[in-house]
Protein backbone atom coordinates (compact mmCIF):
# COMPACT_ATOMS: atom_id res chain seq x y z
CA UNK A 1 0.00 0.00 0.00
CA UNK A 2 2.54 2.54 1.11
CA UNK A 3 4.61 2.05 -2.27
CA UNK A 4 1.78 2.88 -4.07
CA UNK A 5 0.88 5.67 -2.49
CA UNK A 6 4.60 7.20 -3.05
CA UNK A 7 4.64 6.43 -6.72
CA UNK A 8 1.04 7.80 -8.09
CA UNK A 9 -0.87 5.58 -10.33
CA UNK A 10 0.20 6.16 -14.06
CA UNK A 11 -3.90 6.26 -14.37
CA UNK A 12 -6.60 6.49 -12.28
CA UNK A 13 -9.03 4.11 -11.74
CA UNK A 14 -12.64 5.24 -12.98
CA UNK A 15 -15.55 3.43 -11.15
CA UNK A 16 -18.76 5.13 -12.74
CA UNK A 17 -22.43 3.89 -12.84
CA UNK A 18 -24.83 4.04 -16.14
CA UNK A 19 -28.15 3.97 -14.60
CA UNK A 20 -29.66 3.91 -17.88
CA UNK A 21 -33.67 4.62 -18.14
CA UNK A 22 -33.97 4.18 -14.40
CA UNK A 23 -34.99 5.07 -11.28
CA UNK A 24 -38.61 5.67 -11.59
CA UNK A 25 -38.43 9.26 -10.03
CA UNK A 26 -36.34 12.29 -8.81
CA UNK A 27 -37.13 11.21 -5.73
CA UNK A 28 -35.56 7.99 -5.85
CA UNK A 29 -33.04 9.32 -7.53
CA UNK A 30 -31.81 11.61 -5.18
CA UNK A 31 -32.06 8.92 -2.28
CA UNK A 32 -29.79 6.53 -4.53
CA UNK A 33 -27.10 9.14 -4.98
CA UNK A 34 -27.17 10.21 -1.60
CA UNK A 35 -27.09 6.49 0.25
CA UNK A 36 -24.06 5.85 -2.13
CA UNK A 37 -22.19 9.76 -1.02
CA UNK A 38 -23.23 9.40 3.14
CA UNK A 39 -23.73 5.78 3.76
CA UNK A 40 -21.15 4.10 2.13
CA UNK A 41 -18.53 5.96 -0.03
CA UNK A 42 -17.66 8.42 2.70
CA UNK A 43 -17.02 5.99 5.53
CA UNK A 44 -14.48 4.12 2.73
CA UNK A 45 -13.10 6.76 1.22
CA UNK A 46 -12.26 8.42 4.79
CA UNK A 47 -10.02 5.07 5.52
CA UNK A 48 -8.09 6.05 2.13
CA UNK A 49 -7.39 9.92 2.17
CA UNK A 50 -4.03 9.37 0.57
CA UNK A 51 -5.40 7.45 -2.60
CA UNK A 52 -8.55 8.86 -3.11
CA UNK A 53 -7.67 11.46 -5.68
CA UNK A 54 -6.45 8.57 -7.85
CA UNK A 55 -10.22 6.96 -7.92
CA UNK A 56 -12.71 9.22 -9.90
CA UNK A 57 -16.15 7.95 -8.71
CA UNK A 58 -19.54 8.94 -10.98
CA UNK A 59 -22.83 8.43 -12.19
CA UNK A 60 -24.04 8.67 -15.95
CA UNK A 61 -27.56 9.91 -14.84
CA UNK A 62 -30.31 10.65 -16.57
CA UNK A 63 -30.42 13.71 -17.88
CA UNK A 64 -34.02 15.15 -16.55
CA UNK A 65 -32.49 14.26 -12.83
CA UNK A 66 -29.24 16.14 -13.63
CA UNK A 67 -30.04 19.28 -11.95
CA UNK A 68 -31.69 18.34 -8.90
CA UNK A 69 -28.83 15.45 -8.59
CA UNK A 70 -26.07 18.52 -8.85
CA UNK A 71 -27.41 19.40 -5.21
CA UNK A 72 -26.98 16.17 -3.64
CA UNK A 73 -23.66 15.42 -5.62
CA UNK A 74 -23.14 18.71 -3.75
CA UNK A 75 -22.78 17.21 -0.55
CA UNK A 76 -19.97 14.59 -1.55
CA UNK A 77 -17.57 17.49 -0.99
CA UNK A 78 -16.28 16.51 -4.26
CA UNK A 79 -15.75 13.48 -4.83
CA UNK A 80 -19.13 12.34 -6.57
CA UNK A 81 -19.29 13.29 -10.25
CA UNK A 82 -22.32 13.41 -12.97
CA UNK A 83 -22.65 12.54 -16.36
CA UNK A 84 -24.50 12.44 -19.21
CA UNK A 85 -25.28 9.27 -20.83
CA UNK A 86 -25.39 10.25 -24.36
CA UNK A 87 -25.64 13.82 -26.10
CA UNK A 88 -26.05 15.07 -29.75
CA UNK A 89 -23.48 16.76 -31.90
CA UNK A 90 -25.42 19.31 -33.24
CA UNK A 91 -24.96 23.23 -31.54
CA UNK A 92 -28.55 23.08 -31.86
CA UNK A 93 -32.27 23.55 -33.73
CA UNK A 94 -34.91 21.15 -34.93
CA UNK A 95 -33.30 18.02 -32.68
CA UNK A 96 -36.38 17.18 -30.85
CA UNK A 97 -35.77 15.73 -27.85
CA UNK A 98 -31.76 15.43 -28.21
CA UNK A 99 -29.29 17.32 -25.66
CA UNK A 100 -26.42 19.50 -27.06
CA UNK A 101 -22.86 19.72 -25.62
CA UNK A 102 -23.56 23.15 -24.09
CA UNK A 103 -27.03 22.28 -22.79
CA UNK A 104 -25.15 19.69 -20.53
CA UNK A 105 -22.15 21.94 -19.95
CA UNK A 106 -24.50 24.60 -18.50
CA UNK A 107 -26.51 22.17 -16.22
CA UNK A 108 -23.24 19.98 -14.67
CA UNK A 109 -21.94 23.01 -12.81
CA UNK A 110 -21.01 21.59 -9.64
CA UNK A 111 -17.82 20.59 -10.02
CA UNK A 112 -14.25 21.71 -10.66
CA UNK A 113 -13.67 19.24 -13.71
CA UNK A 114 -14.78 18.82 -17.73
CA UNK A 115 -18.65 17.97 -17.66
CA UNK A 116 -17.86 14.24 -18.07
CA UNK A 117 -20.03 12.03 -21.43
CA UNK A 118 -20.63 8.74 -22.02
CA UNK A 119 -20.63 8.20 -26.10
CA UNK A 120 -21.77 5.42 -27.83
CA UNK A 121 -23.07 2.95 -25.32
CA UNK A 122 -23.63 -0.58 -26.87
CA UNK A 123 -27.44 0.14 -26.33
CA UNK A 124 -27.02 2.66 -28.66
CA UNK A 125 -24.77 1.26 -31.50
CA UNK A 126 -26.60 -1.96 -31.46
CA UNK A 127 -30.40 -1.54 -31.36
CA UNK A 128 -31.60 -2.03 -27.99
CA UNK A 129 -33.35 1.31 -28.19
CA UNK A 130 -35.96 0.93 -30.43
CA UNK A 131 -35.09 3.45 -33.74
CA UNK A 132 -31.25 4.09 -32.30
CA UNK A 133 -28.60 2.30 -34.34
CA UNK A 134 -25.34 4.80 -33.68
CA UNK A 135 -22.34 4.46 -36.09
CA UNK A 136 -18.97 4.62 -35.83
CA UNK A 137 -19.16 7.98 -37.78
CA UNK A 138 -22.13 9.17 -35.85
CA UNK A 139 -19.76 8.87 -32.17
CA UNK A 140 -17.13 10.20 -33.95
CA UNK A 141 -19.28 13.48 -34.60
CA UNK A 142 -20.54 13.19 -30.92
CA UNK A 143 -16.58 12.82 -29.77
CA UNK A 144 -15.78 15.84 -31.48
CA UNK A 145 -18.42 17.87 -30.34
CA UNK A 146 -17.06 16.64 -26.45
CA UNK A 147 -13.85 17.95 -27.75
CA UNK A 148 -15.11 21.19 -28.71
CA UNK A 149 -16.76 22.06 -25.38
CA UNK A 150 -14.03 21.00 -23.26
CA UNK A 151 -15.99 17.95 -22.06
CA UNK A 152 -14.61 14.66 -21.08
CA UNK A 153 -15.76 11.87 -22.83
CA UNK A 154 -15.90 8.06 -22.00
CA UNK A 155 -16.32 6.37 -25.26
CA UNK A 156 -17.50 2.69 -25.10
CA UNK A 157 -16.64 -0.35 -27.42
CA UNK A 158 -17.12 -4.14 -27.46
CA UNK A 159 -17.86 -7.00 -29.74
CA UNK A 160 -21.25 -8.60 -29.92
CA UNK A 161 -21.27 -12.14 -29.37
CA UNK A 162 -21.40 -12.96 -32.93
CA UNK A 163 -18.46 -11.04 -33.62
CA UNK A 164 -16.53 -12.89 -30.96
CA UNK A 165 -17.57 -16.23 -32.08
CA UNK A 166 -16.03 -15.13 -35.12
CA UNK A 167 -13.01 -14.58 -33.91
CA UNK A 168 -13.12 -11.25 -35.23
CA UNK A 169 -13.33 -9.25 -31.66
CA UNK A 170 -9.75 -7.31 -32.06
CA UNK A 171 -10.80 -6.18 -35.58
CA UNK A 172 -13.98 -4.80 -34.39
CA UNK A 173 -12.59 -2.75 -31.84
CA UNK A 174 -9.27 -1.39 -33.62
CA UNK A 175 -12.53 -0.34 -36.13
CA UNK A 176 -14.70 0.99 -33.30
CA UNK A 177 -11.67 2.82 -32.03
CA UNK A 178 -9.52 4.26 -35.27
CA UNK A 179 -13.02 5.33 -36.63
CA UNK A 180 -14.66 7.02 -33.50
CA UNK A 181 -11.22 8.88 -32.93
CA UNK A 182 -10.67 9.36 -36.21
CA UNK A 183 -9.37 13.18 -36.97
CA UNK A 184 -8.57 13.13 -33.23
CA UNK A 185 -5.21 14.17 -31.79
CA UNK A 186 -3.33 12.82 -29.26
CA UNK A 187 -3.27 16.22 -27.68
CA UNK A 188 -6.65 16.67 -27.77
CA UNK A 189 -7.61 13.21 -26.91
CA UNK A 190 -5.23 13.65 -23.92
CA UNK A 191 -6.10 17.00 -22.34
CA UNK A 192 -9.76 15.79 -22.05
CA UNK A 193 -8.51 13.00 -20.05
CA UNK A 194 -10.84 10.66 -22.44
CA UNK A 195 -11.55 7.35 -20.96
CA UNK A 196 -12.49 4.23 -23.09
CA UNK A 197 -14.69 1.80 -22.21
CA UNK A 198 -14.79 -1.57 -23.15
CA UNK A 199 -17.80 -3.66 -22.61
CA UNK A 200 -18.08 -6.85 -24.48
CA UNK A 201 -21.86 -6.67 -25.53
CA UNK A 202 -22.72 -10.47 -24.79
CA UNK A 203 -21.95 -9.38 -20.85
CA UNK A 204 -23.75 -6.22 -20.80
CA UNK A 205 -27.32 -6.82 -18.33
CA UNK A 206 -26.88 -10.57 -18.79
CA UNK A 207 -24.76 -11.86 -15.69
CA UNK A 208 -22.21 -13.54 -17.86
CA UNK A 209 -18.85 -11.74 -17.43
CA UNK A 210 -15.72 -12.10 -19.90
CA UNK A 211 -13.26 -13.56 -17.40
CA UNK A 212 -10.47 -11.17 -16.24
CA UNK A 213 -7.70 -13.10 -18.40
CA UNK A 214 -10.52 -12.55 -21.41
CA UNK A 215 -11.15 -9.02 -20.39
CA UNK A 216 -7.28 -7.99 -19.62
CA UNK A 217 -6.58 -9.76 -23.29
CA UNK A 218 -8.68 -6.95 -25.04
CA UNK A 219 -7.97 -4.07 -22.46
CA UNK A 220 -4.35 -4.61 -24.17
CA UNK A 221 -5.34 -4.91 -27.13
CA UNK A 222 -7.19 -1.69 -26.97
CA UNK A 223 -3.92 0.10 -25.01
CA UNK A 224 -1.91 -1.25 -27.77
CA UNK A 225 -3.89 0.89 -30.47
CA UNK A 226 -3.82 3.66 -28.54
CA UNK A 227 -0.04 3.39 -28.77
CA UNK A 228 0.20 2.75 -32.31
CA UNK A 229 -2.30 5.70 -33.03
CA UNK A 230 -1.06 8.36 -29.97
CA UNK A 231 2.09 6.96 -28.59
CA UNK A 232 3.02 5.17 -25.60
CA UNK A 233 2.85 8.17 -23.15
CA UNK A 234 -1.18 8.50 -24.25
CA UNK A 235 -1.47 4.68 -24.34
CA UNK A 236 -0.35 4.27 -20.77
CA UNK A 237 -2.08 7.18 -19.18
CA UNK A 238 -5.39 6.53 -20.58
CA UNK A 239 -7.83 4.72 -18.19
CA UNK A 240 -9.77 1.63 -19.51
CA UNK A 241 -12.61 0.67 -17.71
CA UNK A 242 -14.44 -3.07 -18.36
CA UNK A 243 -18.53 -2.96 -17.95
CA UNK A 244 -20.24 -6.20 -18.55
CA UNK A 245 -22.12 -7.79 -15.38
CA UNK A 246 -19.38 -6.13 -12.85
CA UNK A 247 -20.51 -6.96 -9.34
CA UNK A 248 -18.72 -6.74 -5.94
CA UNK A 249 -18.14 -10.79 -6.12
CA UNK A 250 -16.23 -10.08 -9.48
CA UNK A 251 -15.02 -6.56 -9.41
CA UNK A 252 -11.70 -7.19 -7.43
CA UNK A 253 -10.07 -9.80 -9.78
CA UNK A 254 -11.03 -7.61 -12.48
CA UNK A 255 -9.60 -4.54 -11.40
CA UNK A 256 -6.41 -6.45 -10.10
CA UNK A 257 -5.80 -7.10 -14.08
CA UNK A 258 -2.71 -4.87 -15.17
CA UNK A 259 -4.80 -2.88 -18.24
CA UNK A 260 -8.27 -2.59 -16.24
CA UNK A 261 -8.53 0.64 -14.67
CA UNK A 262 -11.80 0.74 -13.43
CA UNK A 263 -15.63 -0.26 -14.24
CA UNK A 264 -18.38 0.95 -16.03
CA UNK A 265 -21.16 -0.35 -14.01
CA UNK A 266 -24.89 -0.70 -14.68
CA UNK A 267 -27.48 -2.87 -13.00
CA UNK A 268 -25.06 -3.58 -9.68
CA UNK A 269 -25.24 1.10 -9.99
CA UNK A 270 -28.82 0.71 -8.78
CA UNK A 271 -28.03 -0.29 -5.34
CA UNK A 272 -25.99 1.87 -3.17
CA UNK A 273 -24.00 -1.35 -1.12
CA UNK A 274 -23.20 -3.21 -4.40
CA UNK A 275 -22.00 0.19 -6.12
CA UNK A 276 -19.94 0.78 -3.16
CA UNK A 277 -18.84 -2.15 -3.10
CA UNK A 278 -17.38 -2.22 -6.37
CA UNK A 279 -15.81 1.43 -5.77
CA UNK A 280 -14.11 -0.55 -2.16
CA UNK A 281 -12.52 -3.46 -4.84
CA UNK A 282 -10.07 -0.82 -6.27
CA UNK A 283 -6.60 -2.13 -5.56
CA UNK A 284 -5.40 0.99 -4.00
CA UNK A 285 -8.32 0.48 -1.24
CA UNK A 286 -6.91 -2.97 0.14
C1 LIG B 1 -23.67 -1.01 -18.87
O1 LIG B 1 -24.81 -0.67 -19.03
O2 LIG B 1 -22.78 -0.29 -19.33
C2 LIG B 1 -23.38 -2.25 -18.15
C3 LIG B 1 -22.16 -2.67 -18.08
O3 LIG B 1 -24.47 -2.90 -17.58
P1 LIG B 1 -24.40 -4.15 -16.56
O4 LIG B 1 -23.39 -3.81 -15.50
O5 LIG B 1 -25.77 -4.28 -16.01
O6 LIG B 1 -23.96 -5.35 -17.35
Amino acid sequence: MTERVAQAPQRSYEIWGNWKMNPRTIDEAEGLLFDMIHKHLKPLLEDFDSVRKFVGIGIFAPDLFMSSLGDTARTAEGFMRLGAQNMYFAEKGAYTGESSARMIRSILTYADNDPNVLIGHSERRHGSIEGVLETNEIINQKMKAAYTHTMRPFMAVGETLSEREDGITEDVLEEQIREGLAGVSAEVFMRARTVIAYEPVWAIGTGETATPKMANEAHAHIRGILREKYGEEVADQTSIQYGGSMKPGNAAELLAQEHIDGGLIGGASLDAASFAGIVAAVPLFK
